[in-house]
């Protein structure tokens, strides 16, 4: 039996889509988390969820961070989920998409786990999960450039991490998921045109012939965060309906 009891979760990006069912899943599993987003009004419907209080967080801010880790040095599991899509290849890419990728999603997780590790060595252990993509070291995906890349260097601080602090009891994992029907993806998809043809073409690429739901990811995060997994550590463990597969 996979449970969460008495371990404390912190949760990036929970507002909304994967962040969101992972807090609701780990909460379910029994942890007392600490879901936060930079959107405080989305945020506001989780604080009546039994197990899950609240905080306004931008991933940006380095300060907001520190702060955040500091009051809360009990964390036993940080999940780092914010993260942006740029679309566009290398020519379409412009400086500013690139750093602002990179700032969000990868350079937000390392501030993270800088700010929370401390406190998970004092505690003699703690689980750090990092939501990456396929869309990274995993595969090529077009008009992924900014995003593939800086996912693909998230995977690379994950196995950093873990091999730096195994021998510590902490473990880093990056969940790399295919295609996942989140708000996120609903507005990207409307932002491209036609909104039932291109939601055809995002199915169209996963074999199993349909997205994947934020629940489902939430559970292999439910998985990773648990002692369960305590022999699994470094992995880009994808989660992908069977896209990479073929
Ligand atoms: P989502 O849009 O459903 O939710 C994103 C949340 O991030 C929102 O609540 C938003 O307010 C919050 N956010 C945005 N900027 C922030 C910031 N600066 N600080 C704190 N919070 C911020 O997103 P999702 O689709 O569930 O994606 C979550 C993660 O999963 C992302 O890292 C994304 O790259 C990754 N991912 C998503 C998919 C997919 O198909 N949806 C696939 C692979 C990986």
């Amino acid at each position: 039996m996979i449970d969460l009891k008495g371990k404390r979760a912190v949760v990036t990006a929970a507002a909304d889509g994967i962040g969101r069912a992972t807090a609701m899943a780990f909460a379910e599993a029994g942890a007392r988390v600490l879901a936060t987003d930079i959107a405080v009004d989305r945020l506001a419907g989780l604080s009546a969820v039994e197990g899950i209080d609240t905080a306004p967080l931008d991933v940006r801010d380095g300060e907001a961070i520190a702060s955040l880790a500091s009051a809360h040095t009990e964390t036993d599991i940080l999940v780092s989920c914010a993260g942006m899509v740029f679309h566009g290849g290398l020519l379409d890419t412009p400086a500013e998409a690139w750093d602002a990728s990179f700032a969000l999603n990868t350079r937000a997780a390392y501030q993270l786990m800088q700010a929370f590790l401390p406190g998970m060595l004092a505690r003699g252990g703690g689980s750090i999960i990092a939501i990456s993509s396929v869309a990274s070291s995993v595969i090529g995906v077009p008009n992924r450039c900014a995003y593939g890349a800086s996912k693909a260097a998230l995977i690379g601080l994950v196995k950093s991490v873990s091999a730096d602090y195994m021998t510590k009891n902490i473990r880093a994992n990056a969940i790399c998921p295919g295609t996942v029907d989140s708000p996120s993806l609903q507005q990207r998809i409307s932002a491209q045109g036609d909104y039932d043809t291109v939601r055809k073409s995002f199915i169209d690429r996963q074999p199993m012939g349909r997205l994947g739901t934020p629940e489902e990811v939430a559970q292999l995060a439910v998985y990773l965060g648990s002692d369960a997994a305590s022999f699994v550590t470094g992995q880009a463990m994808v989660i992908d309906g069977g896209w990479t597969v073929m």
